[in-house]
């Protein structure tokens, strides 16, 4: 089974050329790095976003401020730029059709679709756990109400998710009984999945990529702890990962990858239970927010090997050089109470192994993305330490986890 059935041209689009344009759909920050990679090796970047002036669009030389399905604007993108990615899941998948009949497009539509519906990505993970040996979540498809009626007991007490658009724990509700599940779904409505709830120990999620020739590579894992639904942290290598799941996890999401046919950055998350084992839970077909430590602690970052994919060139080292815990910084810590404030940058890069990353978003709002902070160390328990004392001079709770 090869999803992407893409009739690819296989020829590399070098850097520096009057034609060394790269596109993409989506104009957020993952846009935003993606052009920064891509400028720092000679491409000009192209963004097709319809918000003036979002945090890709102020880095891209081109933006096409139209809509992702106005068919002049993907035109427009699509002479500008030769080869196109995207920068989120939800993409309309008939815009990577329409562009793929001009040029090269990855990922390609087929396996972006399977990311953007729960229920297909997890009949998807299914038929790869005969080859991989890890499964998703036990779980029942809810169209109507008859399938309400006919859900097993056993997968009570679950988490009803919407099939399509849910994300940073929007779109779901925890239902502890048959009572609490139908009150959940008249809510909620339309396609759903319910899914058993797990005893999860903690959560990793394996970033890898693959060429167009199907050479691909498999980063460090690293594991994430939310806070409200949102990234909280990321710690890269996982300090709670056994060298046995760790392992199972990077095949899996090798297999998951060549099963697909994918062509470029693919991150996959996983749940570790409690007795150790593995579950697979869902995958974002792009750079991932869990993976931003490869920009400062890893031979090549994400957004770099997704330019390298995409312009069909070799991909690079994965190596990781250094320990790497990352804080998400959310718009909150601009807010002391009512009151609004400049956070202390200064204090924060005066921490050793700093990295600080900013969007460039203007206004900053409780739980919005404003940008990250990466900590690099010779060990983790240095990383760690470092977060923590970013974490008390940006007034953020001081996590347990981290
Ligand atoms: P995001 O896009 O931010 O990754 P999401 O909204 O797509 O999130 P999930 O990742 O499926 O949703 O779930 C959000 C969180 O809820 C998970 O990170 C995990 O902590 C918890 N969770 C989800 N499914 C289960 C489950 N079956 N059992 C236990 N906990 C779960
Ligand atoms: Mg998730």
């Amino acid at each position: 089974m090869n999803i992407d059935k893409q009739d690819q041209p296989r020829q590399p689009l070098l850097p520096n050329t009057a034609a060394s344009r790269l596109g993409i759909l989506g104009g957020g920050q993952l846009g935003r790095m993606f052009a920064h990679a891509a400028q720092a090796m000679g491409y000009q970047v192209a963004v097709l976003e319809p918000e003036a002036a979002c945090p890709a669009a102020q880095v891209a030389e081109h933006h096409v401020q139209l809509a992702y399905d106005d068919e002049q604007g993907l035109a427009l993108l699509s002479r500008l730029a030769p080869r196109v990615t995207t920068e989120f899941e939800n993409v309309p998948a008939d815009s990577l059709k329409l562009l793929a009949t001009g040029g090269f497009v990855a990922p390609a539509a087929a396996c972006v679709s399977i990311a953007q519906d729960r229920l297909a990505e997890k009949h998807f993970f299914t038929r790869c756990g005969l080859h991989t040996g890890v499964y998703p979540a036990p779980h029942w498809g809810i169209a109507s109400e008859e399938d309400l009626k006919s859900v097993n007991d056993d997968l009570l007490p679950g988490i009803l998710k919407t099939t399509r658009m849910g994300y940073d724990g929007k779109g779901q509700v925890r239902v502890r009984n048959r009572e609490e599940l139908h009150t959940a779904y008249a809510l909620m409505q339309g396609h759903c999945v319910l899914e058993k709830m797990l005893p999860l120990a903690y959560e990793v999620s394996v970033l890898v990529a693959r060429g167009v020739d199907g050479e691909a590579v498999v980063y460090p894992i690293a594991e994430n702890v939310h806070r409200d639904g949102i990234l909280f942290t990321t710690l890269a290598p996982s300090p709670n990962v056994s060298p046995e799941v760790a392992r199972q996890a990077q095949k899996a999401a090798l297999d998951i990858i060549a099963e697909l046919g994918y062509v470029g950055v693919l991150c996959i998350e996983f749940f570790v239970l409690t007795d150790g084992s593995i579950v697979v839970n869902e995958m974002a077909p792009r750079p991932h927010n869990s993976g931003h430590y490869t920009m400062d602690a890893c031979d090549t970052s994400q957004f770099e090997q997704q330019v390298r994919a995409l312009a069909q060139l070799p991909l690079g080292s994965v190596r990781q050089h250094s320990a790497a815990a990352m804080l998400n910084i959310l718009g909150d810590v601009w807010f002391d109470g009512e009151r609004q404030r400049e956070p202390a940058w200064d204090r924060i890069l005066a921490i050793p192994g700093a990295h600080l990353h900013l969007y460039g978003k203007a206004e900053a709002r409780r739980a919005r993305k404003m940008g990250h902070v990466t900590f690099v160390a010779s060990s983790m328990e240095l990383a760690r330490a470092n977060l923590r004392s970013a974490c008390v001079i940006l007034g953020i709770a001081t996590p347990e986890s981290a």
